[in-house]
């Protein structure tokens, strides 16, 4: 038992302090998105659809579970380092963090592009991905509405990374938050950025993007960047039109004018 608990304690904390980052994360970023959502007005709302208040608090109680498991991820990974298990993390310093950063979102999109594909297939898709796709209007609290095994295939990766790629604990971290903020964004319903950073040539992506992937299913499996699906042709085709179709007045604009 003193085994055990020596041993399984560290990881224990490690879980803990991740799942108090992320679902502090969630209802502070979350409720802080709405009340922009408000300020913004109906012009930045992608969809006319509304969810209903019945499919909201679902996905709000299905996140605060389903962030027990993708902080154990991170935790694991975390913690196999720390046991010395995985690859040795190169020393960071100030001139490596922003490329080891970009090196696990390239990594990380990849991951997701493909692990998500997959889970779309059908005979996994009943059992792992469909619960994620019973909102066809997302909302802030949709982005961690899923499954056990949802989480299994695509968060994984905070899991497994440390065991292929060199990436200090810190870059781990740093990465699972900008996944959560942006992920959460990428579910608010309305666009924010609608500019030319968001659509072709650049590989960024806006919040239609994955708003596109609840409405119409089979396209942009993709997570942080658009050439997984730019490459593979499974880009919704009038995605970049849509975005620029937001253009025409900016969030700050709206914001002046409010
Ligand atoms: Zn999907
Ligand atoms: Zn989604």
């Amino acid at each position: 038992m003193d085994f055990m608990l020596t041993t399984f304690q560290p990881l224990l904390f490690l879980w803990l302090k991740c799942y108090a980052m992320l679902v502090g994360t969630f209802l502070f970023l979350g409720w802080g998105i709405i009340y922009f959502n408000r300020i913004l007005g109906p012009e930045k709302k992608i969809q006319s659809r509304q969810s209903s208040q019945q499919a909201i608090t679902r996905d709000f109680w299905q996140s605060i579970k389903s962030l027990i498991t993708v902080s154990l991820m991170l935790a694991g990974g975390l913690y196999c380092q720390q046991l010395g298990l995985t690859l040795l993390p190169i020393k960071l310093t100030v001139f490596n963090a922003i490329p080891l950063l970009l090196l696990s979102m390239v990594v990380f999109d990849t991951w997701f592009y493909w692990g998500h594909r997959l889970i779309h297939a059908k005979f996994l898709y009943k059992w792992v991905h469909k619960w994620h796709h019973q909102s066809y209007a997302p909302t802030v609290w949709s982005n961690n509405s899923d499954t056990f095994l949802d989480n299994c295939f695509l968060q994984s990766y905070f899991l497994f990374a440390p065991f292929f790629l060199p990436l200090s604990g810190y870059i781990l971290v740093a990465h699972k938050l900008y996944d959560q903020i942006s992920g959460m964004i990428g579910h608010s319903g309305y666009e924010y950025s609608a500019g030319q950073v968001s659509r072709f040539p650049s590989p960024l992506i806006g919040v239609t993007f994955h708003d596109l992937h609840h409405e119409k299913f089979n396209y942009n499996y993709a997570t942080h960047f658009s050439y997984w699906d730019r490459i593979m042709n499974t880009i919704y085709p009038d995605y970049d039109e849509k975005i620029k179709s937001f253009e025409q007045s900016s969030p700050s604009k709206i914001l002046m004018d409010s």
